[in-house]
Protein backbone atom coordinates (compact mmCIF):
# COMPACT_ATOMS: atom_id res chain seq x y z
CA UNK A 1 0.00 0.00 0.00
CA UNK A 2 2.87 2.75 -1.32
CA UNK A 3 1.97 6.21 -1.56
CA UNK A 4 -0.94 6.68 0.25
CA UNK A 5 -2.61 10.08 0.07
CA UNK A 6 -5.98 10.89 1.74
CA UNK A 7 -8.37 13.28 1.16
CA UNK A 8 -10.83 14.09 3.63
CA UNK A 9 -14.43 15.23 1.75
CA UNK A 10 -16.70 16.56 4.37
CA UNK A 11 -20.29 16.47 3.77
CA UNK A 12 -23.59 18.05 5.24
CA UNK A 13 -24.12 14.23 6.96
CA UNK A 14 -21.66 12.17 4.75
CA UNK A 15 -17.98 11.59 5.66
CA UNK A 16 -16.28 9.80 3.17
CA UNK A 17 -12.88 8.82 3.22
CA UNK A 18 -11.09 8.71 -0.56
CA UNK A 19 -8.04 7.21 -0.98
CA UNK A 20 -5.69 6.18 -3.27
CA UNK A 21 -4.22 3.02 -3.33
CA UNK A 22 -1.48 1.20 -5.62
CA UNK A 23 -4.59 -1.39 -5.97
CA UNK A 24 -7.88 -1.21 -7.16
CA UNK A 25 -9.85 -2.96 -4.33
CA UNK A 26 -9.58 -2.79 -0.44
CA UNK A 27 -7.76 -4.89 1.76
CA UNK A 28 -9.90 -5.59 5.02
CA UNK A 29 -7.50 -3.91 6.59
CA UNK A 30 -9.41 -0.48 6.16
CA UNK A 31 -12.92 -1.71 6.88
CA UNK A 32 -13.91 -1.54 10.33
CA UNK A 33 -17.92 -2.24 12.26
CA UNK A 34 -17.35 1.69 11.90
CA UNK A 35 -16.16 1.92 8.01
CA UNK A 36 -18.41 -0.01 5.41
CA UNK A 37 -17.12 -0.05 1.58
CA UNK A 38 -19.78 1.97 -0.91
CA UNK A 39 -17.78 1.22 -3.84
CA UNK A 40 -14.23 1.20 -6.13
CA UNK A 41 -13.42 3.49 -9.04
CA UNK A 42 -10.19 2.98 -11.03
CA UNK A 43 -8.16 6.37 -11.02
CA UNK A 44 -6.05 6.93 -14.12
CA UNK A 45 -3.31 9.69 -14.61
CA UNK A 46 -3.92 12.09 -17.06
CA UNK A 47 -1.66 9.70 -19.82
CA UNK A 48 -4.91 7.24 -18.63
CA UNK A 49 -2.16 5.04 -17.32
CA UNK A 50 -3.29 3.22 -13.99
CA UNK A 51 -2.53 4.96 -10.80
CA UNK A 52 -4.51 2.98 -8.68
CA UNK A 53 -8.26 2.57 -7.00
CA UNK A 54 -10.53 5.32 -5.19
CA UNK A 55 -12.05 3.36 -2.99
CA UNK A 56 -15.32 5.05 -1.24
CA UNK A 57 -16.29 4.12 2.63
CA UNK A 58 -18.92 5.56 4.53
CA UNK A 59 -20.09 5.82 8.21
CA UNK A 60 -21.82 2.75 8.81
CA UNK A 61 -24.80 4.78 10.80
CA UNK A 62 -24.78 6.67 7.66
CA UNK A 63 -25.75 4.38 5.48
CA UNK A 64 -26.20 5.57 1.75
CA UNK A 65 -27.29 2.76 -1.19
CA UNK A 66 -25.73 5.51 -3.65
CA UNK A 67 -23.62 8.12 -4.24
CA UNK A 68 -24.84 10.84 -6.66
CA UNK A 69 -23.88 9.60 -10.39
CA UNK A 70 -22.13 12.90 -10.55
CA UNK A 71 -19.81 13.00 -7.67
CA UNK A 72 -18.55 9.36 -9.17
CA UNK A 73 -17.65 10.32 -12.71
CA UNK A 74 -16.02 13.46 -10.75
CA UNK A 75 -14.14 11.86 -8.09
CA UNK A 76 -11.70 9.79 -10.02
CA UNK A 77 -10.21 12.90 -12.26
CA UNK A 78 -10.36 15.00 -8.74
CA UNK A 79 -7.53 12.71 -6.72
CA UNK A 80 -6.03 11.92 -10.21
CA UNK A 81 -5.70 15.97 -10.47
CA UNK A 82 -4.73 16.77 -6.86
CA UNK A 83 -2.19 13.21 -7.06
CA UNK A 84 -0.02 14.20 -9.98
CA UNK A 85 -0.20 18.13 -9.01
CA UNK A 86 1.29 16.97 -6.13
CA UNK A 87 3.68 15.10 -7.75
CA UNK A 88 4.53 17.47 -10.06
CA UNK A 89 5.01 20.16 -7.24
CA UNK A 90 7.70 18.10 -5.42
CA UNK A 91 9.51 17.27 -8.35
CA UNK A 92 9.55 21.03 -9.35
CA UNK A 93 10.76 21.82 -5.60
CA UNK A 94 13.86 19.26 -6.13
CA UNK A 95 14.53 21.36 -9.56
CA UNK A 96 14.72 24.56 -8.08
CA UNK A 97 16.76 23.27 -4.67
CA UNK A 98 19.24 21.30 -7.18
CA UNK A 99 19.45 24.59 -9.20
CA UNK A 100 20.03 26.73 -6.11
CA UNK A 101 22.47 24.37 -4.85
CA UNK A 102 24.37 24.48 -8.14
CA UNK A 103 24.27 28.45 -8.31
CA UNK A 104 25.42 28.52 -5.04
CA UNK A 105 28.19 25.59 -5.64
CA UNK A 106 29.29 27.74 -9.07
CA UNK A 107 29.74 30.98 -7.23
CA UNK A 108 31.39 29.12 -3.88
CA UNK A 109 33.89 27.45 -6.52
CA UNK A 110 34.32 30.72 -8.38
CA UNK A 111 34.78 32.73 -5.38
CA UNK A 112 37.50 29.95 -4.19
CA UNK A 113 39.71 30.76 -7.58
CA UNK A 114 39.32 34.01 -7.89
CA UNK A 115 42.47 35.51 -8.62
CA UNK A 116 43.54 32.30 -10.24
CA UNK A 117 43.11 33.54 -14.11
CA UNK A 118 39.87 30.93 -13.92
CA UNK A 119 36.60 31.64 -14.52
CA UNK A 120 33.43 29.46 -14.51
CA UNK A 121 30.61 29.07 -16.87
CA UNK A 122 27.23 27.13 -16.45
CA UNK A 123 25.47 26.69 -20.00
CA UNK A 124 21.77 25.47 -20.51
CA UNK A 125 21.78 23.72 -23.77
CA UNK A 126 18.42 23.98 -24.54
CA UNK A 127 17.67 27.63 -23.94
CA UNK A 128 21.21 28.75 -24.66
CA UNK A 129 21.38 30.25 -21.75
CA UNK A 130 25.02 30.39 -20.31
CA UNK A 131 25.97 32.47 -17.02
CA UNK A 132 29.55 33.40 -16.54
CA UNK A 133 31.54 33.71 -13.14
CA UNK A 134 32.70 37.51 -12.51
CA UNK A 135 36.17 35.77 -12.49
CA UNK A 136 35.35 34.73 -16.37
CA UNK A 137 34.67 37.69 -17.24
CA UNK A 138 37.56 39.07 -15.61
CA UNK A 139 39.86 37.16 -17.71
CA UNK A 140 38.36 39.31 -20.57
CA UNK A 141 37.90 42.62 -19.38
CA UNK A 142 34.87 42.84 -18.91
CA UNK A 143 32.78 43.47 -15.69
CA UNK A 144 30.36 41.94 -14.54
CA UNK A 145 27.27 43.71 -16.11
CA UNK A 146 28.99 43.63 -20.00
CA UNK A 147 29.06 39.95 -20.89
CA UNK A 148 25.41 38.67 -22.16
CA UNK A 149 24.35 35.23 -21.23
CA UNK A 150 23.97 34.10 -24.58
CA UNK A 151 25.12 31.07 -26.12
CA UNK A 152 25.68 32.21 -29.89
CA UNK A 153 27.72 35.68 -28.41
CA UNK A 154 29.94 33.39 -26.99
CA UNK A 155 31.03 31.98 -29.97
CA UNK A 156 30.96 35.54 -31.57
CA UNK A 157 33.96 36.10 -29.40
CA UNK A 158 36.19 32.92 -30.53
CA UNK A 159 39.01 33.52 -33.02
CA UNK A 160 37.63 32.68 -36.57
CA UNK A 161 40.30 30.09 -37.08
CA UNK A 162 39.36 28.29 -33.72
CA UNK A 163 35.95 28.39 -34.01
CA UNK A 164 34.91 25.14 -36.05
CA UNK A 165 37.27 23.04 -34.06
CA UNK A 166 35.82 24.54 -30.59
CA UNK A 167 32.22 23.95 -32.43
CA UNK A 168 33.05 20.35 -33.35
CA UNK A 169 34.43 19.48 -30.09
CA UNK A 170 32.25 20.76 -27.94
CA UNK A 171 29.43 18.60 -30.32
CA UNK A 172 31.39 15.71 -29.94
CA UNK A 173 30.83 15.89 -26.71
CA UNK A 174 27.43 16.56 -26.40
CA UNK A 175 27.10 12.95 -28.48
CA UNK A 176 28.33 11.41 -25.67
CA UNK A 177 31.77 10.59 -27.51
CA UNK A 178 34.11 12.36 -25.51
CA UNK A 179 33.84 11.90 -21.63
CA UNK A 180 34.45 15.85 -21.35
CA UNK A 181 34.97 18.68 -23.02
CA UNK A 182 39.23 20.36 -23.22
CA UNK A 183 40.24 22.63 -25.98
CA UNK A 184 42.58 25.35 -25.96
CA UNK A 185 41.55 28.19 -28.31
CA UNK A 186 41.90 31.94 -28.43
CA UNK A 187 39.17 34.35 -27.50
CA UNK A 188 38.91 38.02 -28.16
CA UNK A 189 39.34 40.28 -25.10
CA UNK A 190 36.56 43.53 -24.48
CA UNK A 191 39.99 45.69 -26.09
CA UNK A 192 39.69 43.38 -29.10
CA UNK A 193 42.77 41.43 -28.30
CA UNK A 194 43.11 38.03 -28.44
CA UNK A 195 43.92 35.85 -25.66
CA UNK A 196 44.39 31.86 -25.23
CA UNK A 197 42.36 30.27 -22.93
CA UNK A 198 41.90 26.34 -21.79
CA UNK A 199 38.47 25.62 -21.27
CA UNK A 200 37.07 22.61 -19.92
CA UNK A 201 33.62 21.23 -19.38
CA UNK A 202 31.36 18.25 -18.77
CA UNK A 203 28.01 18.23 -19.55
CA UNK A 204 26.18 17.16 -15.87
CA UNK A 205 22.52 16.69 -16.68
CA UNK A 206 20.96 14.88 -19.61
CA UNK A 207 17.31 13.87 -20.70
CA UNK A 208 16.17 10.50 -20.78
CA UNK A 209 16.95 10.10 -24.59
CA UNK A 210 20.62 11.44 -24.19
CA UNK A 211 20.12 14.76 -25.06
CA UNK A 212 22.40 17.03 -23.13
CA UNK A 213 20.80 19.45 -20.88
CA UNK A 214 23.12 21.42 -18.90
CA UNK A 215 27.13 21.86 -19.20
CA UNK A 216 29.48 23.24 -16.38
CA UNK A 217 33.00 24.27 -17.59
CA UNK A 218 36.29 26.27 -16.60
CA UNK A 219 38.11 28.63 -18.51
CA UNK A 220 41.97 29.42 -18.01
CA UNK A 221 43.77 32.08 -19.20
CA UNK A 222 46.77 30.48 -20.52
CA UNK A 223 48.36 32.87 -22.61
CA UNK A 224 51.47 33.64 -20.50
CA UNK A 225 51.83 29.97 -20.38
CA UNK A 226 51.94 29.38 -24.20
CA UNK A 227 54.25 32.15 -24.47
CA UNK A 228 56.22 30.65 -22.23
CA UNK A 229 55.82 27.25 -23.78
CA UNK A 230 56.41 28.38 -27.10
CA UNK A 231 59.91 30.55 -25.86
CA UNK A 232 60.72 27.40 -24.58
CA UNK A 233 60.27 25.26 -27.51
CA UNK A 234 62.13 27.71 -29.67
CA UNK A 235 65.38 27.23 -26.90
CA UNK A 236 64.76 23.51 -27.62
CA UNK A 237 64.47 24.17 -31.67
CA UNK A 238 67.66 26.34 -31.29
CA UNK A 239 69.68 23.50 -29.18
CA UNK A 240 68.16 21.11 -31.46
CA UNK A 241 69.51 22.82 -34.64
CA UNK A 242 72.82 23.39 -33.05
CA UNK A 243 73.54 20.07 -31.91
CA UNK A 244 72.56 18.67 -35.50
CA UNK A 245 74.36 20.83 -37.51
CA UNK A 246 77.73 20.67 -36.32
CA UNK A 247 79.14 17.88 -37.20
CA UNK A 248 79.55 14.88 -35.05
CA UNK A 249 77.21 13.20 -32.05
CA UNK A 250 76.21 15.31 -29.51
CA UNK A 251 75.10 13.29 -26.56
CA UNK A 252 73.91 12.88 -22.99
CA UNK A 253 74.92 9.62 -21.67
CA UNK A 254 73.82 8.01 -18.54
CA UNK A 255 74.96 5.09 -15.88
CA UNK A 256 73.18 4.57 -12.91
CA UNK A 257 75.44 3.02 -9.33
CA UNK A 258 74.54 -0.72 -10.88
CA UNK A 259 75.97 -0.66 -13.78
CA UNK A 260 73.21 0.51 -15.78
CA UNK A 261 74.02 2.48 -19.11
CA UNK A 262 71.79 4.44 -21.62
CA UNK A 263 72.06 7.23 -23.93
CA UNK A 264 69.64 9.35 -22.80
CA UNK A 265 69.89 12.13 -25.85
CA UNK A 266 71.53 11.74 -29.00
CA UNK A 267 71.55 14.48 -32.31
CA UNK A 268 71.20 13.38 -35.72
CA UNK A 269 74.56 12.96 -35.53
CA UNK A 270 74.26 9.50 -34.70
CA UNK A 271 73.72 8.42 -38.39
CA UNK A 272 76.89 9.20 -39.42
CA UNK A 273 78.95 8.48 -36.45
CA UNK A 274 77.52 5.40 -35.55
CA UNK A 275 75.31 4.35 -38.77
CA UNK A 276 72.38 4.28 -36.53
CA UNK A 277 68.92 6.18 -35.74
CA UNK A 278 68.26 8.18 -32.56
CA UNK A 279 65.25 5.74 -31.73
CA UNK A 280 67.95 2.41 -31.89
CA UNK A 281 70.67 4.18 -30.24
CA UNK A 282 67.98 4.80 -27.42
CA UNK A 283 66.81 1.25 -26.58
CA UNK A 284 70.37 -0.25 -26.18
CA UNK A 285 73.87 0.96 -25.55
CA UNK A 286 74.88 -3.10 -26.94
CA UNK A 287 74.18 -1.53 -30.39
CA UNK A 288 77.13 0.21 -30.38
CA UNK A 289 79.75 -2.02 -28.31
CA UNK A 290 79.26 -3.87 -31.45
CA UNK A 291 79.98 -1.67 -34.04
CA UNK A 292 83.24 -0.32 -32.00
CA UNK A 293 86.26 -2.36 -33.13
CA UNK A 294 87.18 -5.59 -31.21
CA UNK A 295 90.92 -4.64 -29.90
CA UNK A 296 89.48 -1.12 -28.90
CA UNK A 297 86.73 -1.88 -27.00
CA UNK A 298 88.80 -2.79 -23.31
CA UNK A 299 90.40 0.64 -23.77
CA UNK A 300 86.81 2.47 -24.81
CA UNK A 301 85.53 0.40 -21.91
CA UNK A 302 88.05 1.56 -19.19
CA UNK A 303 88.12 5.42 -20.61
CA UNK A 304 84.38 5.63 -19.58
CA UNK A 305 84.33 3.75 -16.22
CA UNK A 306 87.33 6.00 -14.99
CA UNK A 307 85.65 9.38 -16.19
CA UNK A 308 82.69 7.89 -13.89
CA UNK A 309 84.90 6.46 -11.27
CA UNK A 310 87.25 9.72 -10.69
CA UNK A 311 84.59 12.26 -12.30
CA UNK A 312 87.55 12.83 -14.84
CA UNK A 313 86.82 14.90 -18.21
CA UNK A 314 86.57 11.78 -20.81
CA UNK A 315 88.81 12.27 -23.41
CA UNK A 316 89.43 8.63 -25.80
CA UNK A 317 90.16 7.76 -29.47
CA UNK A 318 88.86 4.46 -31.38
CA UNK A 319 87.62 2.95 -34.15
CA UNK A 320 84.61 1.76 -35.17
CA UNK A 321 83.76 -0.85 -37.96
CA UNK A 322 80.91 0.52 -39.78
CA UNK A 323 78.29 -1.10 -42.29
CA UNK A 324 78.85 1.20 -44.97
CA UNK A 325 82.16 3.59 -44.07
CA UNK A 326 83.73 0.61 -43.34
CA UNK A 327 86.79 1.39 -40.74
CA UNK A 328 86.68 4.70 -38.73
CA UNK A 329 88.36 6.79 -35.58
CA UNK A 330 86.61 8.30 -33.30
CA UNK A 331 87.26 10.43 -30.58
CA UNK A 332 84.69 10.81 -27.60
CA UNK A 333 85.17 14.37 -25.30
CA UNK A 334 82.74 14.55 -22.62
CA UNK A 335 82.61 16.01 -18.94
CA UNK A 336 81.00 14.10 -16.21
CA UNK A 337 78.96 14.88 -13.21
CA UNK A 338 77.70 13.27 -10.20
CA UNK A 339 74.18 13.29 -9.35
CA UNK A 340 72.20 12.86 -6.11
CA UNK A 341 71.21 9.33 -6.56
CA UNK A 342 74.98 8.26 -7.62
CA UNK A 343 74.19 8.66 -11.48
CA UNK A 344 76.99 9.64 -13.59
CA UNK A 345 76.14 11.52 -16.32
CA UNK A 346 77.58 12.75 -19.54
CA UNK A 347 77.61 15.75 -22.00
CA UNK A 348 79.73 15.20 -24.26
CA UNK A 349 80.04 14.57 -28.44
CA UNK A 350 82.07 12.20 -30.51
CA UNK A 351 83.56 13.30 -33.91
CA UNK A 352 85.24 11.61 -36.64
CA UNK A 353 89.38 11.72 -36.42
CA UNK A 354 89.80 9.35 -39.66
CA UNK A 355 91.04 11.75 -41.68
CA UNK A 356 93.28 13.46 -38.62
CA UNK A 357 94.85 10.23 -37.84
CA UNK A 358 96.09 9.17 -41.24
CA UNK A 359 97.51 12.73 -41.44
CA UNK A 360 99.15 12.00 -37.66
CA UNK A 361 99.92 8.22 -39.35
CA UNK A 362 101.97 10.29 -42.14
CA UNK A 363 103.90 12.69 -40.26
CA UNK A 364 104.61 9.67 -37.38
CA UNK A 365 105.85 7.64 -41.07
CA UNK A 366 107.93 10.77 -42.06
CA UNK A 367 109.22 11.26 -38.61
CA UNK A 368 110.47 7.43 -37.93
CA UNK A 369 110.64 5.86 -41.41
CA UNK A 370 113.52 6.18 -43.41
CA UNK A 371 112.26 8.03 -47.26
CA UNK A 372 114.62 6.07 -49.62
CA UNK A 373 114.59 2.79 -48.45
CA UNK A 374 111.39 2.64 -46.22
CA UNK A 375 112.79 0.85 -43.43
CA UNK A 376 113.05 2.87 -39.86
CA UNK A 377 115.59 5.83 -39.87
CA UNK A 378 118.59 6.25 -37.35
CA UNK A 379 116.26 7.98 -34.34
CA UNK A 380 113.48 5.22 -34.47
CA UNK A 381 115.63 2.50 -34.75
CA UNK A 382 117.41 3.53 -31.47
CA UNK A 383 114.57 4.87 -29.71
CA UNK A 384 113.65 1.00 -30.32
CA UNK A 385 116.78 -0.50 -29.03
CA UNK A 386 116.88 1.39 -26.33
CA UNK A 387 113.12 -0.09 -25.20
CA UNK A 388 115.13 -3.88 -26.12
CA UNK A 389 117.92 -2.80 -23.57
CA UNK A 390 115.55 -1.90 -21.00
CA UNK A 391 113.76 -4.90 -21.48
CA UNK A 392 117.17 -6.82 -20.90
CA UNK A 393 117.67 -4.53 -18.23
CA UNK A 394 114.87 -5.58 -16.37
CA UNK A 395 116.08 -9.24 -16.61
CA UNK A 396 112.67 -10.38 -19.17
CA UNK A 397 113.68 -12.98 -21.67
CA UNK A 398 117.30 -13.71 -23.37
CA UNK A 399 119.78 -10.73 -24.62
CA UNK A 400 119.49 -9.83 -28.18
CA UNK A 401 122.32 -9.98 -31.22
CA UNK A 402 122.58 -6.32 -32.70
CA UNK A 403 124.56 -6.88 -36.19
CA UNK A 404 126.45 -3.49 -37.76
CA UNK A 405 125.90 -4.37 -41.56
CA UNK A 406 128.55 -1.44 -44.40
CA UNK A 407 127.87 -2.11 -48.33
CA UNK A 408 131.58 -2.63 -49.04
CA UNK A 409 133.17 0.45 -51.64
CA UNK A 410 129.17 1.83 -52.27
CA UNK A 411 131.54 5.20 -52.90
CA UNK A 412 133.00 3.22 -55.94
CA UNK A 413 129.55 2.29 -56.99
CA UNK A 414 128.26 5.67 -57.03
CA UNK A 415 131.06 7.16 -58.52
CA UNK A 416 130.93 4.68 -61.40
CA UNK A 417 127.24 4.06 -61.92
CA UNK A 418 125.98 7.15 -60.59
CA UNK A 419 123.88 8.29 -57.38
CA UNK A 420 120.26 6.55 -58.71
CA UNK A 421 122.10 3.50 -59.25
CA UNK A 422 123.45 3.68 -55.61
CA UNK A 423 119.51 4.93 -54.79
CA UNK A 424 118.61 1.45 -55.93
CA UNK A 425 121.12 -0.55 -54.16
CA UNK A 426 120.61 1.19 -51.19
CA UNK A 427 116.76 0.06 -51.41
CA UNK A 428 117.68 -3.07 -52.74
CA UNK A 429 119.86 -3.95 -49.37
CA UNK A 430 116.93 -2.63 -47.20
CA UNK A 431 114.66 -4.97 -49.17
CA UNK A 432 116.88 -8.25 -48.25
CA UNK A 433 117.23 -7.22 -44.79
CA UNK A 434 113.46 -6.93 -44.24
CA UNK A 435 112.42 -9.92 -45.87
CA UNK A 436 114.88 -12.20 -43.47
CA UNK A 437 113.26 -10.48 -40.18
CA UNK A 438 111.10 -12.36 -37.89
CA UNK A 439 108.39 -10.50 -36.45
CA UNK A 440 109.66 -9.29 -33.24
CA UNK A 441 113.36 -8.51 -35.51
CA UNK A 442 113.86 -5.25 -36.95
CA UNK A 443 116.18 -3.23 -39.28
CA UNK A 444 116.94 0.60 -39.31
CA UNK A 445 119.27 2.90 -41.75
CA UNK A 446 121.54 4.43 -39.35
CA UNK A 447 123.62 5.65 -41.67
CA UNK A 448 124.78 6.47 -45.35
CA UNK A 449 124.96 3.05 -46.46
CA UNK A 450 124.76 1.59 -43.03
CA UNK A 451 122.15 -0.77 -41.72
CA UNK A 452 121.40 -2.28 -37.93
CA UNK A 453 119.72 -5.16 -37.31
CA UNK A 454 118.45 -6.36 -33.82
CA UNK A 455 117.48 -10.02 -33.49
CA UNK A 456 115.47 -10.43 -30.79
CA UNK A 457 116.82 -13.39 -27.89
CA UNK A 458 119.50 -13.99 -30.47
CA UNK A 459 122.61 -15.44 -29.98
CA UNK A 460 126.02 -15.18 -31.58
CA UNK A 461 126.00 -18.04 -33.59
CA UNK A 462 122.11 -17.41 -34.82
CA UNK A 463 122.97 -13.86 -35.74
CA UNK A 464 125.98 -15.31 -37.58
CA UNK A 465 123.57 -17.57 -39.41
CA UNK A 466 121.16 -14.63 -40.34
CA UNK A 467 124.58 -12.24 -41.54
CA UNK A 468 125.53 -14.91 -43.71
CA UNK A 469 121.72 -15.42 -45.51
CA UNK A 470 121.74 -11.43 -46.10
CA UNK A 471 125.17 -12.15 -47.71
CA UNK A 472 124.55 -14.71 -49.94
CA UNK A 473 121.09 -12.83 -50.95
CA UNK A 474 122.91 -9.80 -52.17
CA UNK A 475 125.49 -12.17 -53.63
CA UNK A 476 122.82 -14.72 -55.40
CA UNK A 477 120.17 -11.60 -56.73
CA UNK A 478 122.66 -8.41 -57.61
CA UNK A 479 121.13 -5.16 -58.81
CA UNK A 480 119.71 -4.99 -62.34
CA UNK A 481 120.61 -1.42 -63.20
CA UNK A 482 119.60 -1.17 -67.00
CA UNK A 483 120.71 -4.62 -67.94
CA UNK A 484 123.77 -4.11 -66.22
CA UNK A 485 124.43 -6.20 -63.19
CA UNK A 486 125.73 -4.51 -60.15
CA UNK A 487 127.39 -6.81 -57.59
CA UNK A 488 127.56 -5.70 -54.13
CA UNK A 489 129.18 -7.12 -51.35
CA UNK A 490 128.27 -6.45 -47.60
CA UNK A 491 130.69 -6.22 -44.66
CA UNK A 492 129.12 -7.40 -40.83
CA UNK A 493 129.75 -6.83 -37.36
CA UNK A 494 127.80 -8.88 -34.86
CA UNK A 495 127.62 -7.92 -31.30
CA UNK A 496 124.89 -9.11 -28.03
CA UNK A 497 123.17 -6.26 -25.96
CA UNK A 498 124.41 -6.33 -22.45
CA UNK A 499 122.52 -5.64 -19.54
CA UNK A 500 125.60 -3.91 -18.50
CA UNK A 501 125.62 -1.62 -21.40
CA UNK A 502 124.48 1.88 -20.32
CA UNK A 503 122.44 2.56 -23.48
CA UNK A 504 121.89 1.79 -26.70
CA UNK A 505 124.80 3.51 -28.54
CA UNK A 506 127.15 1.31 -26.52
CA UNK A 507 125.57 -1.83 -28.16
CA UNK A 508 125.63 -0.55 -31.39
CA UNK A 509 129.11 0.67 -31.05
CA UNK A 510 130.35 -2.87 -30.33
CA UNK A 511 129.17 -4.58 -33.16
CA UNK A 512 130.75 -1.28 -35.43
CA UNK A 513 133.91 -2.17 -33.67
CA UNK A 514 133.52 -5.42 -34.86
CA UNK A 515 132.22 -4.49 -38.49
CA UNK A 516 135.42 -2.24 -38.74
CA UNK A 517 137.60 -5.17 -37.97
CA UNK A 518 135.82 -6.89 -41.06
CA UNK A 519 136.46 -4.29 -43.10
CA UNK A 520 140.16 -4.35 -41.69
CA UNK A 521 139.98 -8.02 -42.89
CA UNK A 522 139.20 -7.38 -46.42
CA UNK A 523 135.44 -6.94 -46.07
CA UNK A 524 132.09 -8.90 -47.26
CA UNK A 525 132.60 -10.94 -43.82
CA UNK A 526 131.04 -11.27 -40.85
CA UNK A 527 133.22 -10.31 -37.73
CA UNK A 528 131.42 -11.48 -34.03
CA UNK A 529 133.10 -8.84 -31.11
CA UNK A 530 135.38 -10.26 -29.24
CA UNK A 531 132.94 -10.20 -25.92
CA UNK A 532 130.36 -11.15 -28.21
P1 LIG B 1 133.77 1.05 -47.37
O1 LIG B 1 133.80 -0.22 -48.08
O2 LIG B 1 134.98 1.34 -46.60
O3 LIG B 1 132.53 1.22 -46.60
O4 LIG B 1 133.79 2.13 -48.50
P2 LIG B 1 132.59 2.97 -48.94
O5 LIG B 1 132.87 3.58 -50.23
O6 LIG B 1 131.33 2.14 -48.92
O7 LIG B 1 132.43 4.03 -47.84
P3 LIG B 1 132.55 5.56 -47.88
O8 LIG B 1 132.19 6.05 -46.48
O9 LIG B 1 133.80 5.98 -48.41
O10 LIG B 1 131.44 6.02 -48.90
C1 LIG B 1 130.05 5.97 -48.61
C2 LIG B 1 129.31 6.58 -49.71
O11 LIG B 1 127.93 6.38 -49.65
C3 LIG B 1 129.53 8.06 -49.80
C4 LIG B 1 128.20 8.66 -50.06
O12 LIG B 1 128.16 9.49 -51.18
C5 LIG B 1 127.35 7.47 -50.34
N1 LIG B 1 126.04 7.71 -49.92
C6 LIG B 1 125.63 8.07 -48.69
N2 LIG B 1 124.29 8.23 -48.67
C7 LIG B 1 123.83 7.94 -49.93
C8 LIG B 1 122.57 7.92 -50.54
O13 LIG B 1 121.54 8.19 -49.95
N3 LIG B 1 122.48 7.61 -51.82
C9 LIG B 1 123.57 7.29 -52.54
N4 LIG B 1 123.44 6.96 -53.80
N5 LIG B 1 124.80 7.33 -52.01
C10 LIG B 1 124.93 7.63 -50.71
MG1 LIG C 1 130.15 3.38 -44.41
MG1 LIG D 1 130.73 1.26 -47.10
Amino acid sequence: MLGRSTEEIVGADVLLEASVFRQTSPDNTMLTPQLCLMGCVPVRRAGQSLLGGLILLQRADHAYTRLPEQVLSELPGMISTIAEYRADQKKIQVAHDISRKSHANMMRMALAIEGSATGIWDRDIQSGEIHYSPGWKAILGYADNEVSNRIEDSYTRLHPEDRAYVQDTMQAHFEGKTESYVVEHRVRCKDGSYKWISSRGKVVSRAEDGKPLRMLGTTTDITTMRALSERLQQSVDLVTCLTNEVPGLAYQYRMQPDGKECFSYVSEGIRDIYELTPAQMKECVDVIHARIHAEDFPAYRAAILTSSSRLEHLHHEYRVNLPQQGMRWRQMDARPRRLPDGETLWHGFITDVTERKRIEQELQELATIDFLTQIPNRRSFMGRMEEELARIQRGAGKASAVLMCDLDNFKIINDTHGHAVGDLVLRHFAHILDDELRKTDYAGRVGGEEFAVVLAGANVSEATVFAQRVQKQMRETPVNANGQIIPVTVSIGIAVMQASDIDADVSLSRSDMALYQAKENGRNRIIVAVDG
